[in-house]
């Protein structure tokens, strides 16, 4: 048997095909699950209705704007409607103003404080709640976060601090629907070219930095967060919960 055969999953943030959350998608979707996307506004909708189109006609496909509390309660509603229940959350999504990313973190306006956290952190919170009532087998959320959350990482600023409140979070959350079987992690990923990560200054040094000083030498590959994204979602992961994992070649453990 797949390792998620008869799980049915959603995920957020699949914007083309470089984004993190279609890399997880593909594999959830080969390990056996049936999968709802969700897409922010027209403009990205025919790019994840060609994408997620090719899992067939079981796929659901809804627009969400995770700031939106109404957008939310649909997207479960009509989840619920259609498959009954929910094993699978994925969130992939983060935004902070261009130029909160490009100057000093000492200049972040409150306007883009305010809407990197509700963006990038707050979702989480919101996702869980609504998805947790149809998590009636239990279930395993997992969320997006990079080591700028820990460690000052140049131009990354206001989203560095953004998912420092995603990864604690992530721990509140863990505790609140444990009871419930629902696990709720992060998978902290090293850099991956992807539209997002275009958006901050300076990115391609990332990827060239971590080739550097990474153990492995290398960065990350997109199929690799694939591999891990399902094995936090499957139940070798029963007992894994409120924890950070980092996939980015072992940069994280590197003092210099
Ligand atoms: P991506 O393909 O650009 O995905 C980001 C997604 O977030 C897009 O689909 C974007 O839609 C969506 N989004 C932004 N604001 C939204 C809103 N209000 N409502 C709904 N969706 C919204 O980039 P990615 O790199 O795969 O990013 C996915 C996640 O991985 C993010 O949490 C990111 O911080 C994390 N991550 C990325 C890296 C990296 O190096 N790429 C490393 C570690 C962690 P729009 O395009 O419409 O804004």
């Amino acid at each position: 048997m797949s390792l998620l055969e008869n799980k049915i999953g959603i995920v957020f943030g699949v914007a083309n095909k470089r984004s993190i959350a279609w890399a997880i998608a593909q594999a959830w979707k080969k390990a056996g699950a049936t999968l709802a996307f969700t897409y922010q506004g027209d403009r990205l909708k025919e790019n994840v209705e060609e994408l997620a189109g090719t899992f067939g006609p079981e796929t659901l496909i809804l627009p969400c704007d995770v700031t939106k509390d109404d957008d939310i309660a649909r997207v479960f509603s009509e989840v619920g409607a259609k498959f009954g229940r929910l094993d699978l959350a994925l969130h992939s999504v983060a935004f902070a103003p261009k130029d909160a990313l490009e100057g000093e973190f000492v200049n972040t306006s409150r306007e883009a404080f305010r809407v990197a956290h509700d963006v990038s952190a707050y979702s989480l919170v919101a996702i869980a709640r609504a998805a947790a009532p149809l998590m009636t087998q239990g279930g395993s959320i997992v969320a997006m976060t990079y080591y700028g959350s820990e460690k000052v990482v140049p131009h990354y600023n206001v989203m560095g601090v953004a998912k420092a409140a995603l990864e604690a979070s992530t721990r509140y959350l863990a505790y609140d629907l444990g009871p419930k079987r629902i696990r709720v992690n992060c998978i902290s990923a090293g850099p991956v070219n992807t539209l997002a990560a275009r958006g901050i200054s300076g990115f391609s040094e990332m990827l060239k930095h971590y080739e550097a000083h990474s153990p492995l030498k290398r960065n990350v590959l997109p199929e690799e967060l694939g591999a891990t994204g399902t094995f936090l979602a499957s139940d070798g992961a029963a007992a894994i919960t409120g924890q950070v994992i980092y996939v980015d070649a072992g940069y994280q453990i590197m003092g210099m």
